[in-house]
């Protein structure tokens, strides 16, 4: 009977996911999926304490799990943990949080083929095939967010490493040889191997981090979305090694929507995957020839009074938020912003950059938290569509996603990169504090073409003051 009350829970789990992710592809719906995700999670980790046999004896007696206090111990703590980090972390910080928490879940699949290569004394072929896979799956994706994290918050630095795609070649190479050689142990005392398979351990971690550290520019996105794909497919392997239903369609579940991410983050940026991972090493870089400072002339600036009056008598206003909102917090008064046009008959629409912020998805779910109207969001294609009978673009906080030498300098690490194409609109407005580059660390001739003019100063701030100016035109 517990077996069966078992098996239901999985099934509720396992649909409650398919549910959760179908919920989390639109903003309305996105946070009631999360929380029904999170609730399936509860009832089959719990059914799993209770009621699953991880032992019968000769006699048919079964064993549950029974280490409450090693059980409860962590999971107390990983909620803490958990809640505290979330509750705390500041919305710019968020792809951070997202990057070190993909990363423990590469660790936990790490972990449990450890714990499983102990475990099995006399393994199977299939066996150890799948705890070496999930292994060093789960190492490279945990060593590789780690160094995301790093690059993220900027602890870490982009780093070309001379002969990177060598060393990389042979660090493969060795991980494929030591698994060969261990897989071929199978069926006998698998601790003969323990050395080959820490070694494993160690040449999977350090892929992870010379896999991540040169990629930089604008190409982070690609990899924060392959690596959470990693993660999905180590811990499927797990829940392949436990017979573990809701882990193994967990996995496949956050594998196949890593996957897919990765795909699209690929398009956005107009790179194949072999490009973004081949190209970084040792590829054109920011801060070499294309992000060197060029002598580009003078930029012109716009007084706020000036973009109110601009603003007030426009047809269609278009807003491209960028990195820059985020950091600000300037989403609530950008709304109100748009609202105080609104009312005085100018439509206002929104041009989202599938890689604007730090993190996908980020632009959709800042302006989603200010209750920002979905269907004002455009997407790149058809924002750009709009912009030649949009009369003032507003620019605030973003930089890379609006630059042209995506499209006009070959030698740019960002050439190929769609960007939206503001100079369509007849006014281009860039709000940002200075003149300094954004994420690829390459400047912006777009800030001193003919029709951009630039409004200094904090996002929020600046949004504050336009928003009373406006009152008064
Ligand atoms: P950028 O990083 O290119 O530019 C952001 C701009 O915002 C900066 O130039 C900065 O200029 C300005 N800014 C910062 N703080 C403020 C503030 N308080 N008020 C006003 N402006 C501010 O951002 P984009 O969104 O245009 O592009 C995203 C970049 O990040 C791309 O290169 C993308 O590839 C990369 N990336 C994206 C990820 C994703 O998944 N979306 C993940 C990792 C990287 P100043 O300092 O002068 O104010």
């Amino acid at each position: 009977m517990s077996n069966v009350i078992l098996l239901l829970s999985y099934l509720f789990g396992s649909i409650t996911f398919i549910m959760g992710l179908k919920m989390l592809s639109h903003p309305d719906t996105a946070r009631k999926g999360n929380l029904v995700a999170a609730a399936g999670m509860i009832v089959a980790i719990f059914a799993t304490i209770f009621l699953y046999v991880h032992k019968v004896d000769k006699w048919g007696h079964t064993e549950h799990l029974h280490n409450y206090v090693w059980i409860f111990s962590a999971l107390i703590i990983g909620t803490i943990v958990g809640t505290m980090a979330a509750k705390k972390v500041q919305m710019t910080a968020m792809p951070e949080m997202v990057s070190i928490f993909n990363g423990m879940g590469g660790a936990c699949a790490m972990l449990i083929s450890i714990v499983e290569y102990h475990h099995n004394p006399h393994p199977g072929i299939g066996i150890l095939l799948v705890i070496v896979l999930g292994m060093i799956i789960g190492t490279v994706s945990f060593a590789g967010s780690v160094i995301a994290w790093g690059k993220l918050s900027g602890n870490i630095k982009d780093k070309t490493i001379p002969g990177g795609q060598i060393i990389n070649f042979l660090i493969f190479g060795g991980i494929i040889v030591a698994s060969c050689m261990v897989v071929a142990t199978a069926g006998t005392n698998g601790a003969n191997a323990s050395g080959l398979f820490y070694g494993i351990i160690a040449l999977a971690a350090l892929y992870g981090v010379l896999f991540v550290m040169p990629i930089g520019g604008a190409d982070m996105p690609v990899v924060i979305s392959l690596l959470n794909s990693f993660t999905g497919v180590a811990a499927a392997f797990g829940g392949f090694l436990y017979s573990n239903p809701v882990m193994l369609t967990g996995g496949i579940l956050v594998g196949s929507a890593g996957t897919i991410l990765t795909i699209l983050m690929c398009k956005a940026m107009n790179r194949s995957l072999k490009n973004v991972l081949i190209g970084s090493f040792g590829g054109a870089k920011a801060g070499g020839p294309a992000g060197a400072s060029k002598d580009q002339g003078n930029f012109k600036e716009i007084s706020l009074n000036d973009t109110a009056v601009l603003m007030a008598y426009a047809q269609k206003v278009m807003i491209i938020p960028g990195y820059g909102l985020a950091v600000a917090q300037a989403q609530h008064t950008c709304h109100e912003l748009e609202k105080v046009l609104n009312e005085k008959g100018v439509e206002v629409l929104y041009g989202i950059h599938p890689v604007a912020g730090r993190m996908p998805g980020h632009m959709n779910v800042l302006l989603a938290e200010a209750d920002v109207p979905y269907e004002k969001l455009l997407e790149m294609e058809d924002a750009n569509d709009q912009m030649g009978t949009t009369n003032v673009v507003l620019i605030l906080g973003a930089n890379d996603v609006v630059n042209p030498a995506a499209k006009e300098d070959p030698s740019s690490p960002i050439y190929g990169m769609p960007i939206l194409e503001v100079e369509k609109a007849d006014h281009v407005i860039v709000n940002k504090r200075s003149m300094k580059p954004g994420y690829a660390g390459i400047e912006n001739e777009l800030f001193f073409r003919p029709k951009t003019s630039m409004l200094f100063g904090d996002a929020k701030k600046v949004l504050q003051e336009l928003v009373s100016e406006l009152k008064n035109v």
